[in-house]
């Protein structure tokens, strides 16, 4: 690999260039970020306290918390509601004996009370899993059998899928709706809370208490849980600050679901921690619907998907003309790489540069990112954040060169990265193989500016006569084409070449698959890009297998092409 890239859509603040940067990284401390806790006075802290309470206990109980909305519900939470609907729902919690360390899981579409049991459950110490509302039934009973969780959070349509006579430990289940169904270990939420006191003692922790379970997306393999403590919060608080720019009268908008890492860390914590509005649209993705959401709530800060951004890239011009947009002030985007041609097209779109952020479920928090002040490269996942030190190594270890593709690594450790893989300690250690760094499984090479390009999953990159191709390179030529809605690659296994390139291709409305847009497709990328990155199969596909977060699964296109096993498909779309 050996490419300069001129591209650069500069900075929207005049006195920043690279040498701040080098110099706010030098002055840099955790410590200082860390001061801005409970714990600096009593050594004892508690996320839910931070994110809540602590803004009621200093004035600023009336600001709306959460903006909630979907196409049956509109509603409002305060800090004050918040601070006393998850004050009850500890007390609840306390009633049947939950507290420090048990772990609570909550598996319901996004709603108010979703977000006061996730903050009840952390009130009492309890370590809180988010499970996504369309998971079925092997995929609830895997991760509820695996963390040993002992009490769920559900709703009556949801709790057939949860297979109880298989789930010993599972004592304790909260139902919220209408014609809550009666039984051993059945609690109606709503009379629950009506009994509540709301005055409760918080269960004041340790820093390396425990948090949260996610489990991964399950792009690669078998999703995993990753299990978090307390002091991510200072990633949280801290990246919520530099990378999100969150500013007081901010009206924020995440719109990952709490059952992923983005939905919880950027789209419950930082947001909170920082004491701002926070904006949550229930229900499925419509490009009419966001917007309306983003014009309606005057939405200042807007952190998405690139799978979203293509989406609304393929809806077109008019309908972003039909809304007012201009409350805009910050967009940014995390979960898959973010292709070139989207961060033009967000430019000329809405008039804002759209801030591509790396992070994992294992790292908890941001830590490669294009964020304000800093000039972004059009494909670059950005520079480590100050405090962070990433770098590219070769299975040994060893530093490679610029333009050098190789293991993507993070110095370790910071303070959001996750302490265990639930159940699988072997698993754990092989992030942490090359001693002092974090291997994240994913493939990049850094430019001669310290910024990192995302190349593809480790497995997923392309050995093709001699040449190693990141199969996100190919896939963002191919949406450069007009008839390219969406791509994924992978490497064929070819007698002569060692791997080809075999391209799964969605098309844009109005085009019809045929010969001759293969042919013009291979061509384009060819003259684009190489002739070995040029995918000389192509087939065309309705949609793609993606993740219920919107990821390409890549394991799955191969698995198809070569006629594997599929292996674990609990998170795939319908
Ligand atoms: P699993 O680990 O179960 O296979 P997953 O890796 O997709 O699933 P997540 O933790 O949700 O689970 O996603 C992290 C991965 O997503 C990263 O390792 C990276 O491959 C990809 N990713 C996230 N953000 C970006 C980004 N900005 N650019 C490129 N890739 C990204
Ligand atoms: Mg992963």
């Amino acid at each position: 690999m050996n490419q300069t890239h001129s591209e650069v859509l500069p900075s929207e603040v005049s006195h920043s260039n690279l040498s701040d940067y080098e110099q706010a990284a030098a002055r840099f401390s955790w410590e200082e970020v860390e001061s801005h806790f409970t714990w600096y006075d009593t050594g004892k802290v508690n996320m839910a306290y931070e994110a809540i309470d602590r803004h009621v206990a200093e004035g600023r109980g009336d600001k709306v918390a959460l903006l909630y909305s979907d196409a049956n519900r509109e509603e409002s939470v305060t800090f004050a509601q918040m601070k006393e609907q998850s004050d009850k729902f500890g007390n609840v919690l306390r009633k049947y004996g939950i507290g420090k360390g048990d772990r609570v899981f909550i598996f319901m579409p996004r709603g108010p009370e979703l977000y006061a049991a996730l903050l009840g459950i952390l009130k009492v110490g309890a370590v809180v899993g988010p499970l996504f509302e369309a998971f079925m039934e092997t995929a609830v009973k895997d991760r509820l059998e695996d963390s040993g969780a002992i009490a769920l959070i559900t709703t009556p349509v949801l709790l057939p899928r949860v297979k109880r006579e298989e789930l010993p430990l599972l004592k304790h289940l909260f139902l919220v709706g209408e014609d809550v169904p009666t039984g051993e270990g059945l609690m109606d939420y709503h009379e629950e809370m009506s009994m509540a006191s709301p005055e409760l003692d918080i269960e004041w922790l340790d820093r390396e208490d425990g948090l949260i379970m996610h489990y991964t997306s399950g792009s690669t393999g078998k999703p995993k849980g990753v299990y978090h403590v307390q002091n991510a919060m200072i990633q949280h608080y801290y990246t919520g600050k530099v990378v999100l720019d969150l500013r007081e009268d901010d009206v924020y908008w995440c719109t990952a679901d709490p059952g992923w890492v983005t939905g919880t860390s950027y789209g419950i914590f930082a947001p909170w921690l920082n004491g701002v509005t926070n904006v949550i649209r229930g229900g499925r993705f419509s490009p009419q619907d966001w917007y309306s959401t983003l014009a309606k709530y005057k939405v200042t800060v807007w952190y998405s998907a690139p799978t979203a951004f293509r989406m609304l890239m393929g809806a077109g011009s008019d309908m972003i003309d039909q809304h007012d947009l201009s409350s805009l002030r910050h967009v940014l985007s995390v979960g898959e790489p973010l292709n070139p041609e989207v961060v033009r097209w967000g430019h000329k779109a809405y008039g804002q540069r759209i801030h591509d952020t790396w992070w994992m479920t294992e790292t908890g928090g941001q830590l490669i990112c294009n964020y304000p002040g800093m000039a972004i490269k059009p494909g670059s996942m950005g520079r480590p954040i100050p405090g962070v030190k990433a770098a590219i190594l070769d299975d040994q270890g060893v530093e490679v060169a610029p333009y050098t593709m190789g293991n993507l690594a993070i110095q370790s450790p910071w303070p959001s990265m996750m302490r265990q893989i639930w159940n699988n300690p072997a698993k754990y250690e092989e992030y942490f193989r090359i001693s002092g760094w974090y291997v994240s499984g994913d493939s990049a090479y850094m430019d001669e500016d310290g910024y990192f390009w995302f190349q593809g999953r480790i497995d997923d990159v392309i050995n093709s006569s001699g040449e190693r191709i990141g199969p996100f390179e190919v896939e963002s030529k191919l949406v450069e084409h007009p008839a390219v809605a969406e791509a994924g690659v992978i490497g064929k296994p070819d007698a002569t070449r060692g791997e080809i390139i075999k391209a799964f291709i969605s098309l844009r409305e109005g085009y019809e698959a045929s010969q001759e847009l293969k042919d013009d497709i291979y061509r384009f990328v060819k003259e684009g890009l190489s002739a070995h990155a040029a995918p000389r199969e192509i087939e065309f596909k309705d949609k793609l297998p993606k993740t219920r977060s919107g990821k390409i699964m890549r394991r799955v296109l191969k698995a198809w092409e070569l006629d594997l096993p599929t292996g674990d498909l609990s998170t795939i779309e319908d």
